[in-house]
């Protein structure tokens, strides 16, 4: 089985990099760096490049996507059409640092506000910059605009 891509998102792409790792993606993000060590980095890692710049693009090659909008939800539809994305709730990634997520110990979890602690959500926590995260309304929301997007725009495309 081939192993998930892995993307490395220029900065002018901060926004359709934290949606990268909610769908589970591991993404970093390239800031302030030269176009050269964005290459050096992509190739290093296999990780593809996706960029607004046209120069950097064609500089990737096979190893780059041309991200054409400017709107965060174009790209994600792209993005996610050309690669064949899909999205997969349990592999939520950290969107602040890219890390992988594990349930919360209820140590970690007492950091969590009361109304969340006094619910029945369950705490997960990042493994590298230890955010805690759960899944309330604004989740739910967030998936749901995914899906919806992903659904309609991927589905009326040929392939
Ligand atoms: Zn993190």
């Amino acid at each position: 089985m081939r192993s998930a891509p892995r993307f490395l998102a220029d900065e002018m792409l901060g926004s359709l990099a934290r949606w990268l790792r909610m769908m589970g993606y591991d993404t970093a993000y390239a800031r302030d760096v030269t176009d050269g060590e964005v290459l050096r980095r992509a190739r290093a890692e296999g990780r593809t490049v996706l960029t607004r710049d046209h120069q950097l693009a064609e500089r990737a090659g096979e190893q780059g996507l041309l991200v054409e909008s400017d709107a965060l939800e174009d790209q994600l539809v792209q993005v996610s059409c050309t690669l064949g994305l899909s999205f997969e709730e349990s592999c939520t990634r950290c969107t602040i640092c890219n890390g992988g997520l594990r349930d919360a110990t209820p140590e970690e979890g007492a950091r969590a506000p009361p109304r969340v602690r006094g619910s029945q959500e369950r705490l997960y926590i990042c493994q590298e910059c230890g955010q805690l995260y759960w899944r309330g309304s604004h989740w739910s929301r967030i998936v749901e605009r995914l899906e919806r997007v992903l659904e309609l725009r991927c589905g009326n495309s040929p392939r």
